[in-house]
């Protein structure tokens, strides 16, 4: 039996349909980003009850995106699905957690725990199984930290070569040691990151070299499973915001997208808001919120903790636009310090999450102390990455007086007496 596709890719702004099985993700007519699109209704029909497939399969199902397949890719073949068995995060509840942001309930959900320790593994898992399925010969990307690790890793899965693409000498060593271990081509080259993305957008003009970048729509399909992970986590029942951070915003895109088709399927009877949340540093998108978007603003970013944010010019930025105005959404800044503090507060209680988690965090406690987050609401920040993936900033922090929080080690002679001294 053949049954006809559900998913179509179509322009975000010309609404020009193209090829799902392209390699070329720039719109033919107007050059804009292309999107996947499911037709809702032929999934209801053909496969039925979702949330009674979703639920039986939660126990049972090692990855936490292909256990809702038929909202990701559903015309994707099971047997195309290369996967580390990401997903399945934890969703996480503290009292001190809840504390520090100042609400009833402030829930992290942790992305860190993904096989690369990021979330970008949710998007890879979707958009190398796709490449796979559409018979690409090599995949590649231009990243300096966890895009990079999580293609490496999902192309070494399908056995398909990947290419990374790096400025030269601009990449710490723990961003490095992933793709180099994964087995990628990594060239490294004497120009900077915008430099990287213009070659690797050259290299994958022709289709022949399949982009894995983001504007690469199949991994947003990926991506969104972090949202209905969530919400399948809390028994279905929406929280009242979602926080994220934002640098490219393809996941806060994501995460839209996501809660509006579980709408729109039955399985949610109400849709959250959403907070983005962005560093000081490199603050586009909210200059654009704070403007009404008004107009698409770009910066030069800054140097900042917060290094997987540092982005002057959000490539989703209409996407992410469309979700943050249809979701009645805020968009905050917080500076570093804020960020810090705000992981040092959630590592000491036991979920340790990376400088780029922290700004969502802090991004909370300022909306809850600006009184648009209610002190009796319920809210999931999304912690995009693992603490242990960006280990300077703890180092950092902790090694001398990095905030309030410090924790540092004390030096002393190998004797008993001093150790009892030290802990009084
Ligand atoms: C990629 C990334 C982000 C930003 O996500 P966007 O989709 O670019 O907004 C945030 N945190 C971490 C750890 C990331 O790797
Ligand atoms: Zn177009």
């Amino acid at each position: 039996m053949t049954t006809s596709p559900i998913s179509s890719l179509r322009c975000i702004a010309c609404g020009t349909q193209h090829e799902v099985t392209t390699a070329r993700f720039a719109c033919q007519s107007c050059g804009d980003l292309l999107a996947v699109e499911h037709d809702l209704d032929a999934l209801k029909q053909r496969f039925g009850d979702l949330k009674q497939r979703f639920d039986q399969r939660a126990s049972a199902f090692g990855s936490g995106v292909w256990r809702y397949h038929e909202m990701i890719l559903p015309d994707l073949p099971a047997a195309s699905i290369v996967t580390l068995n990401e997903g399945s995060t934890g969703l996480y509840s503290r009292p001190a957690i809840d504390a520090f942001v100042g609400c009833k309930r402030a829930q992290i959900k942790h992305e860190g725990e993904n096989p690369t320790l990021s979330f970008k593994d949710r998007g890879m898992t979707a958009g190398v199984s796709w490449a796979k399925h559409v018979k690409a010969r090599r995949v590649a990307c231009a990243s300096t930290g966890d895009t990079s690790a999580a293609m490496a890793a999902y192309a070494a899965s399908a056995d398909v070569p990947g290419v990374v693409l790096l400025p030269h000498e601009k990449v710490s060593l723990e961003q490095l040691a992933q793709p180099i271990s994964y087995g990628a081509r990594v060239l490294a080259l004497q120009t900077d990151f915008d430099g990287c993305m213009r070659l690797v957008k050259q290299l994958t003009e022709s289709g022949e070299i399949y982009l894995l970048n983001s504007m690469n729509p199949f991994r947003i399909e990926g991506q969104k499973a972090i949202g209905i992970e969530a919400v399948h986590q809390r028994g279905w029942k929406v929280p009242d915001w979602f926080v994220i951070p934002v640098g490219n915003a393809g996941n806060i895109s994501a995460l839209g997208k996501g809660l509006r088709e579980l709408h729109a399927l039955g399985l949610i009877d109400r849709l959250p808001r959403l907070a983005g949340i962005q560093v000081a540093a490199a603050d586009p998108f909210y200059r654009a919120y704070k403007n009404d978007f008004a107009q698409r603003q770009a910066v030069v970013a800054q140097p900042t903790v917060a290094s997987a944010i540092r982005i002057g010019d959000p490539v989703s930025y209409d996407k992410a636009r469309k979700v943050v105005q249809g979701f009645d959404g805020v968009v905050g800044v917080v500076d570093d310090q804020a960020a810090l503090d705000a992981k040092a507060s959630c590592d000491a209680a036991g979920v340790h999450i990376c400088p780029n988690s922290g700004v969502a965090l802090a991004g909370a406690r300022q909306l809850v102390k600006d009184g648009v987050i209610g002190k009796d609401q319920e809210i999931v920040v999304i912690a995009t990455a693992h603490g242990a993936k960006f280990s300077q900033a703890a180092i950092d922090y902790h090694s001398h007086d990095g905030g309030p929080l410090h924790n540092t080690p004390r030096v002393l002679p190998a004797e008993l007496t001093a150790i009892h001294g030290a802990l009084g």
